[in-house]
């Protein structure tokens, strides 16, 4: 007998438009133990209070396994979102824990709102440069991304207000503090120009803040979601991967009743719910330990290796480069002097054992060659010196 074999269906027009994870390709590079690696996104894993997390999961496998087992809520386990919205009541950004979902991390509530908002041809403003992770969830909608200019301050609010004007933006996403990947935080008038930017051509702002919590010094700003203009269309996404363990895959959504609802919808086709167990840990890891406490020795921790990469630096690069200094968060951005191209050099750099990651994807357009971002997150100062010795020869 002959089978005739049908063609195999052809895979959906977004699943072909969206490029591999660069994010991965980026992740393989570090791989290899003798390399140094200022590429990764990771927290120092040195630094997870594991002990304290273990004893949580402990608890409530011991105490209530047949709940924290068994399937649970979309919204989440109410004791999380009652520790969330306190956390946030507390730093001036009155929460209740209705008004929060739990995520998987907030990769996924990036996800849940593009689903609930973004229509093919729908435009999203973005920083230039952004997370690179957010140019691949919008793209699968068949949104149009634009990026809007900045500069050392983060988005540029007379820009803004022209493309906005211009384009007739659905969504503008930004990650106001410690960016990734420049480092950059948003001063407080330019959250202002952007709430009202955002109230005045009717758009909704997501504000997107997984690394807030890490700040080593300066003046800590108010979320954007708290200011009044930007009150009923700003919707903020937390995250205990850089604050607790992002193996945990937990984080959070705060959005106007509304689309917090339709968001919920959307989590529910997606996966039902967040871990139980999880959240339940998280939970109970809240309540038995001072996260606060824990975030000072991650702050002191992150604060010393930054110095370290700054100090480092001028002698590990070439000579007209500039770089910032992030008072938090995990990224110094560099720009290496015109005319040098990062991508071609860090093929050079990983044969030296030392790798970066070129600043290229992180444009949704107008790339900068020559930019590059350096993470200070999961190397020792020492090693981090190493690092930048092997840096200086890979570019000399
Ligand atoms: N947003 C930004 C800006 C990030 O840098 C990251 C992770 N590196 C995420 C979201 C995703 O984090 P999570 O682990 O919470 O999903």
């Amino acid at each position: 007998m002959t089978v005739t074999r049908a063609a195999v269906p052809a895979l959906a027009a977004r699943a072909v438009s969206v490029g591999a994870s660069p994010v991965r390709e980026i992740l393989a590079l570090t791989a290899r133990p003798e390399v140094i690696s200022f590429a990764g996104g990771l927290p120092a894993p040195e630094l997870f209070d594991a002990a304290g997390i273990g004893e949580a999961y402990a608890r409530v496998l011991a105490e209530q396994p047949r709940k924290v087992l068994q399937y649970s809520t979309t919204e989440g386990d109410p004791a999380l979102r009652g520790a969330v919205a306190a956390r946030l009541s507390g730093r001036g950004l009155p929460t209740e824990p209705d008004g929060l979902l739990v995520t998987g991390g907030s990769q996924q509530g990036l996800a849940l709102i593009a689903t609930a908002l973004l229509e093919p041809g729908d435009v999203v403003l973005v920083e230039n440069p952004t997370y690179l992770a957010a140019l691949q969830c919008f793209g699968f909608t068949g949104a149009r991304v634009v990026p809007v200019p900045t500069d050392a301050d983060g988005v540029v609010p007379e820009a803004l207000e022209e493309i906005a004007r211009r384009e007739r933006p659905k969504l503008l996403y930004l990650v106001p503090n410690f960016q990734n990947p420049t480092g950059r935080t948003l001063p407080l008038a330019r959250r202002r120009a952007v709430a009202e930017a955002a109230a005045r051509h009717g758009l909704w702002i997501a504000e997107d803040d997984p690394y807030g919590d890490l700040r080593f010094e300066g003046e800590r700003q108010p979320w954007i979601a708290g200011l009044d203009a930007a009150a009923d269309r700003a919707i903020l996404l937390g995250s205990f991967s850089k604050i607790m363990a992002p193996g945990m895959r937990l984080g959070w959504l705060r959005a106007p009743a509304a689309l917090l609802r339709a968001c919920v919808i959307a989590k529910q086709a997606a996966d039902l719910h967040t871990s139980t167990v999880d959240q339940a840990a998280a939970a109970r890891y809240l309540a038995d330990n001072d996260l606060d406490a824990h975030l000072e020795r991650v702050r002191t921790a992150y604060r010393d290796r930054r110095d370290a990469l700054l100090a480092g630096l001028p002698a590990a690069l070439p000579t007209g480069s500039s770089w910032n200094r992030p008072e938090g968060g995990m990224f110094v951005w560099v720009r290496l002097p015109d005319g040098y191209d990062a991508t071609a050099l860090l093929r050079t750099a990983v044969s030296h054992d030392v790798a970066y990651v070129p600043g290229l994807p992180f444009f949704a357009a107008d790339a900068e060659p020559a930019a590059l971002r350096m993470s200070f997150t999961t190397h020792t100062p020492d090693e981090i010196a190493e690092g930048l010795v092997r840096l200086a020869r890979a570019f000399g």
